[in-house]
C-alpha cells in the first residue's frame, strides 16, 4: 500500500482497508491543526491507487467497505472521483460502501446530479469537518469558508442521498465567544440531517497558531469545565435526530442510541459531570494527546 506521512482514519467507522486518494490538505490553514503541516497537497498517482486496489483484492477478497484517506479526498472533481470509483469496482466487485473525510467547500465543485452518480458508485457517507457554524469563529480560526455557505452546500448531499457526519470543535472560539459558537453551530446543524454529530474538545498542540496566540494572551482558552458548559449549550440547542460521538469523559451517556430520544438523560449526565469535574485529571488527559 502507498501511504504518505502520518495516516489518519476515522476510528468510529467500521474497520476497512484504507486507500490514500490524496496527500495532505487542500487548505492546511486551520489555526488549531497540525495534521498535514508538512505534507503538501497532491492527488495520489492513479497507478498507486490501482496497485493498492489490486493488493486489497488479493489480500482481502470479498471486501465490501473502503475508506478513502487524505485530509479531504472529496475535493477531487467529479471526473477524477468517478475514475477512481470505477477502478474500485473493477478490482473489488463486492464493494458496497466508500466513506471519506471532506471539507464543506469540497461540495462547491459538484452538482447534485454528479453527487447522485457518485452515490451510485459507492460513496454513501462523508464526514464533514465543519467545526463551527459561527461566522466570527470560522474567520477567527481561518477555516476557509463562511457560515452562510454551510447549509446550501451540505443540502446537496441530502438531495443526492449521501449521508453525512458533522463535526463540532468544542472550545475553539475560546472564552469570549463560546456561547455564540455553541448556539450558532447548533442552529446551523439543526437545518441539516446529519446521521452523526461528532465533537472533539480543542487541544492546543505545539506548532499551532492558536497555541502561539494563547501564549501571547491573544486567545483565551476554556478550561475543562468551561468546555463541558459549552458542550451543554450546544446540545441544549441541537435538535438533530442523530447519534452523537465525542471524546469527552461522559461519552458513555451520549453514544448509546439516538440523541433526541435521550436528550434529557444526556443533559442531566453532562450537568452531573460539570458539577463533579476533576479539572486536573481531565487537563492531564488533554495534555497527553498528540494529535486531533
Ligand atoms: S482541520 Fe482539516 S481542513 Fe483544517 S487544516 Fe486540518 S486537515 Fe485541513
Amino acid at each position: 500500500m502507498h501511504y504518505t506521512g502520518i495516516l489518519y482514519r476515522n476510528p468510529y467507522q467500521p474497520p476497512s482497508p484504507l486507500i490514500e486518494i490524496t496527500q495532505g490538505c487542500t487548505h492546511n490553514k486551520c489555526k488549531f491543526c497540525t495534521m498535514y503541516k508538512d505534507v503538501p497537497f497532491k492527488m495520489s498517482p492513479i497507478d498507486w491507487v490501482e496497485e493498492d486496489l489490486q493488493e486489497i483484492a488479493r489480500d482481502y477478497p470479498g471486501t465490501t467497505r473502503l475508506q478513502f484517506v487524505g485530509a479531504d479526498p472529496f475535493v477531487l472533481s467529479f471526473k477524477n472521483l468517478k475514475k477512481r470509483l470505477e477502478l474500485v469496482h473493477k478490482y473489488i466487485p463486492t464493494i458496497q460502501t466508500i466513506t471519506m473525510a471532506a471539507r464543506v467547500d469540497n461540495l462547491k465543485n459538484k452538482t447534485v446530479e454528479e453527487l447522485k452518480e457518485l452515490r451510485k458508485l459507492g460513496i454513501t457517507n462523508v464526514e464533514l469537518g465543519v467545526e463551527s457554524g459561527d461566522e466570527w469563529t470560522l474567520q477567527r480560526i481561518e477555516k476557509g469558508y463562511h457560515a452562510d455557505e454551510i447549509v446550501p452546500l451540505v443540502r446537496k448531499l441530502d438531495e443526492a442521498g449521501i449521508t453525512y457526519w458533522l463535526t463540532y470543535l468544542n472550545g475553539v472560539a475560546g472564552k469570549s465567544h463560546s456561547l455564540e459558537h455553541a448556539k450558532h453551530t447548533a442552529e446551523i446543524f439543526n437545518q441539516l440531517n446529519p446521521i452523526v454529530v461528532g465533537s472533539g474538545g480543542l487541544t492546543l498542540f505545539p506548532g499551532t497558531p492558536l497555541l502561539d496566540e494563547a501564549q501571547r494572551g491573544e486567545f483565551d482558552p476554556l478550561d475543562e469545565k468551561g468546555m463541558l458548559e459549552e458542550m451543554k449549550n450546544f446540545l441544549e440547542t441541537l435538535t438533530c435526530d442523530c447519534r452523537i460521538i465525542t471524546h469527552h469523559t461522559f461519552a458513555a451517556h451520549l453514544t448509546n442510541g439516538r440523541f433526541l430520544e435521550n436528550k434529557d438523560k444526556i443533559l442531566k449526565a453532562l450537568q452531573h459531570e460539570i458539577d463533579h469535574i476533576d479539572e486536573d485529571y481531565l487537563a492531564r488527559i488533554r495534555k497527553s494527546k498528540r494529535t486531533l
